[in-house]
């Protein structure tokens, strides 16, 4: 990693980097080589003491700026990161792994995005005016909810980080933010860049470490809200933890999202949409559609068609602007990978093409595709996080509808059909927070994204996202004598 992109220190506090060495050791890898490439320490209760003081301190600061004040800021820091794209995606495809040409269009840019449309809707937030009888009235104030937590996941640690502070930060609270330990380095240059952006210090800090870390900010009394990008079963710890103070939540957790590719597709964009739902970022991604129905009678050609595009893919070096699949996060995940793939051969599903390591050096394997995957086999139940796509076969709508349906998760789910009536019909049906048309995976800013079932409860972006970082007051005025009975 090139010198000038080594972080200063572990945290970010105040509007400055800190660090407390006497917190454990936290190496950071290099998914492509193994290789460590820095040395950061874990938070240690002191420096977690230090950053929600500084947050709470800011957050006053920052809520009595008005909304345009607030919303420059965050245009200001999206034009940074737009200027530094290609630094900032350097730095993520160390931190992920993810390919340069993956993360030169879909990270930093995503932030921006974020930012930008929250700097832009922030002059805008306001409350109502309820008129009542007698000339009273109500008016609501929208007023942000104070000091909110951000638990990260390791897959998109910029746009997580970006996704949750620009709609927290338009509504006038401040962040303490924690990314995953696997990915603790972007989550540094935002926080840098807001500050540079005008941003008050303590407004926005990092604070880094493992669950423990993100356990004892949940817990703290000084927060208000917990906002997890994370595994269901975290989410079920973190927001039962939130619950003890009757904390605030936004819960972006996983997903085992169905793609349902009717006959009559357009075959060739089903099948990009299904390599969208599978393989971008080597599989790691929330909202992947990694149960694949397609309908019987397209299966032969379906199943060839994405034989032949997997011949395409390029598996290397990230830092190679012609690489297309990158290497897992870590020998962990890799490994996580790798015994689903085996459990789906044990259990009868045809492994097609893939699913081997690659003799790079590095945690790289190669995308997998099953076919002859039944409903109740462990790679069409579990979310597996990794380059895995099962195709499982079926034959009426009503059908593909209520396999698609069974399955406690209900985060994406996406429809290639060229029957528009029909694509409404199971886009209406679908048991799911975010829902694609002859698509897939596309998250733009404007769009709400969310879970419904255990995948989540909340939503990030879109409008819908200020609901879940801000709370209504009301005001009632009377204008008359106030009665009472006695
Ligand atoms: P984890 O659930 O393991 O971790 C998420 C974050 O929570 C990490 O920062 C983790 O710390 C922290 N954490 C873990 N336990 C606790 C706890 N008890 N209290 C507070 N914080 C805690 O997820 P992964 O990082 O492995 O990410 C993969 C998962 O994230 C997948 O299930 C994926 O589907 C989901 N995801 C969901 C998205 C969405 O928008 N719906 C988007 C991206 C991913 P640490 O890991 O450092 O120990």
């Amino acid at each position: 990693m090139p010198e000038s992109l080594q972080p200063e220190a572990s945290h970010f506090i105040d509007g400055a980097y800190a660090e407390d060495a006497s917190g454990d050791l936290l190496p950071v890898i290099y998914p492509a080589t193994g290789a460590e490439i820095a040395r950061l320490h874990t938070a240690t209760p002191a420096i977690l003491d230090r950053a929600l003081a500084a947050a709470k301190r800011a957050q006053a600061e920052w809520a009595a700026r008005t909304g345009a004040e607030r919303g420059r800021v965050l245009r200001r820091a999206a034009e940074i990161i737009r200027a530094r794209n290609q630094d900032l995606s350097v730095l993520e495809t160390h931190d992920t792994g993810k390919p340069i040409s993956e993360t030169t269009v879909a990270d930093a840019t995503s932030a921006a995005d974020a930012l930008e449309w929250f700097g832009c809707l922030a002059p805008t937030l306001s409350g109502e005016h309820i008129p009542l009888s007698g000339g009273d009235f109500v008016y609501t104030r929208r007023e942000p909810l104070g000091v909110c937590v951000g638990l990260g996941a390791w897959n998109y640690p910029t746009q997580i980080a970006a996704w949750k502070a620009a709609p927290a930060l338009a509504c006038g609270n401040a962040m303490v933010f924690k990314p995953s330990e696997e990915t603790p380095l972007c989550a540094l240059k935002l926080a840098e860049i807001l500050v540079e952006a005008g941003a008050p210090p303590g407004l926005f800090n990092v604070v880094q470490g493992a669950g423990e870390v993100g356990r004892a900010l949940v817990a703290d009394p000084r927060v208000a809200k917990v906002s997890l990008t994370g595994s269901v079963p975290t989410g079920q710890r973190v927001y039962a933890a939130a619950a003890e103070g009757m904390k605030h939540v936004t819960m972006e957790l996983g997903g085992k999202s169905p793609l349902v590719v009717f006959e009559d597709a357009e075959l060739e964009d089903a099948v990009s949409g299904a390599i969208m739902a599978n393989f971008y970022s080597t599989g790691q991604v929330c909202s992947n559609g990694t149960r694949v129905f397609v309908q019987r009678g397209i299966r032969e050609a379906f199943l060839d068609r994405v034989t032949a595009r997997m011949d395409d893919a390029v598996i290397g070096d990230p830092m190679d602007a012609a690489t297309t699949i990158g290497p897992m996060v870590s020998a962990r995940q890799r490994a996580i990978v790798e015994d689903y793939i085996a459990k789906g051969v044990e259990e009868g599903a045809t492994l097609v093409k893939g699913g081997h390591r690659t003799g790079n050096e590095g945690f790289f394997i190669e995308p997998a595709l099953f076919a002859d995957v039944t409903d109740g086999m462990t790679i069409a139940r579990e979310e597996i996080f990794g380059p895995v796509l099962s195709v499982l076969d079926f034959d009426t709508e009503e059908e593909a509808l209520a396999r698609a349906n069974a399955t406690p998760y209900g985060l994406a789910a996406g429809v290639f059909t060229r029957d528009m009536a029909r694509a409404h019909r199971m886009a209406a049906g679908f048991q799911a927070g975010a829902t694609y048309i002859n698509t897939y995976n596309l998250t733009p800013v404007e769009a709400p994204f969310g879970g419904s079932k255990t995948s989540g409860v909340g939503r990030e972006n879109g409008k819908a996202a200020i609901e879940f970082y801000s709370e209504l007051k009301s005001v009632y005025v009377a204008n008359g004598p106030c009665e009472a009975p006695f």
